[in-house]
């Protein structure tokens, strides 16, 4: 059963709402930026030994392949979110230059694709990838290079979010996010996310004017917020005060049941991440993470990984790790992956053939649409 459930979920088309990109850097990508040639797969450390100079112009300490993967990739529960937070310092430190921006975009959109993921937005905040020397326009501009070069290559679909961060002064994130409007980003930058630790700058409101800034400019609108199990009043202020299309996170509001009828009636979607938030130490489990309770209560959900290597996995495992412990089937996954559509930040005729796409590929697995297979 369990191989079954895991084939029918890399078999099926899937959509990705929350995913950073410096959350996607691979360790052998990592390698290559840090020494400027690919690991040697004959050296029993992959050849990470070198340490020649940063784009920053500071020189990175030397480390073995291994040293790099537990650096860069999670495997147990950490003990906060600031730990897992931590985990991305390497990847912006190395990802400072065009090339590098462009390597990774590239790395993720080939891995998604490879998934069976057809449609995903990319998030980052580009103010942390100027340390190198490069400006907002031209971080923009090659993230938005490489991932239209890689939707072509690999076939899959994509749009752009660029993040403001909690611990910058609004006015910086809405000067950012006026540059990242600047630029050439080949009609893929859908829209503006805030991000950034949330224990130390817990109200969102205090960068409404960068919320104010993006709504200007027509771009969509999420923030992540809520993460933790005890965290539905501030969700609660941030639907009525911030009013985002859409929540990164937001688990917590799993303990409030008006809260969740609030958002059910506003159609404000939960990006949930189960295993990012097991592993920052916030759920015990799959069990413990409340993405059913919430679904049933008609809160719209929907399902990623976050960071696909810092978490260490594709989006057809978290699926499967959701349904083996999460107590939802795969009709109620499949179910909540098809209705993700109505939420993406894309043009209304990519959600119509993106949801054709997808209903007609499930017409008569009957695991994922038990009403369509029964004889008329
Ligand atoms: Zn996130």
């Amino acid at each position: 059963m369990a191989d079954f459930l895991r084939d029918l979920f890399r078999a099926m088309p899937k959509a990705e709402l929350h995913m950073h990109l410096d959350g996607a850097l691979e360790v052998k990508t990592a390698i290559e930026l840090m020494t400027g040639r690919a690991p040697d797969a004959k050296a029993p450390d992959g050849g990470g030994t070198e340490c020649p100079k940063n784009a920053a112009g500071g020189a990175f300490r030397a480390q073995s392949y291994e040293a790099l993967y537990r650096r860069l990739v999670i495997d147990g529960p950490l003990a906060t979110q600031a730990a897992l937070l931590g985990r991305y310092d390497l990847p912006i430190e190395l990802l400072q230059s065009e090339e590098a921006l462009e390597r990774v975009t590239d790395d993720l959109l080939r891995a998604k694709a490879a998934d069976r993921v057809r449609y995903c937005e990319i998030r980052w905040a580009p103010a942390l990838h100027c340390a190198g020397g490069l400006g907002v326009r031209r971080v923009v501009e090659s993230v938005a290079r490489a991932t239209k070069r890689a939707c072509a290559r690999y076939g899959i679909l994509a749009r752009l979010i660029v993040v403001g961060m909690r611990f910058h002064a609004p006015r910086e994130n809405v000067s950012m996010l006026r540059q990242a409007a600047e630029a050439d980003a080949r009609g893929l930058l859908a829209a503006a996310d805030l991000a950034g630790p949330e224990a130390a700058h817990p109200d969102p409101t205090v960068q409404q004017p960068f919320f104010d800034a993006a709504r200007r400019l027509g771009l969509g609108l999420t923030l992540h917020c809520g993460e933790l199990p005890s965290s539905a009043d501030a969700i609660r202020r941030c639907v009525l005060r911030v009013a985002p299309d859409r929540i990164a996170h937001g688990s917590g509001a799993a303990a409030d049941e008006s809260l969740c009828a609030l958002l059910a009636e506003r159609g404000i979607r939960l990006d949930l991440c189960p295993t990012s938030n097991i592993q920052a130490g916030l759920y015990a489990d799959y069990a413990d993470f409340p993405v059913a309770t919430l679904f049933r209560r008609g809160v719209p959900v929907s399902i990623s990984t976050d960071s696909p290597v810092i978490s260490g996995l594709t989006l057809s495992e978290e699926y499967y790790r959701t349904a083996a412990g999460g107590r939802l089937g795969p009709a109620e996954l499949w179910a909540i992956n098809l209705a993700s559509l109505d939420s993406i930040f894309a043009e209304d005729a990519v959600k119509r053939a993106l949801k054709a796409e997808f209903r007609a590929w499930a017409h008569g697995v009957s695991e994922l649409c038990p009403d369509a297979s029964r004889p008329d």
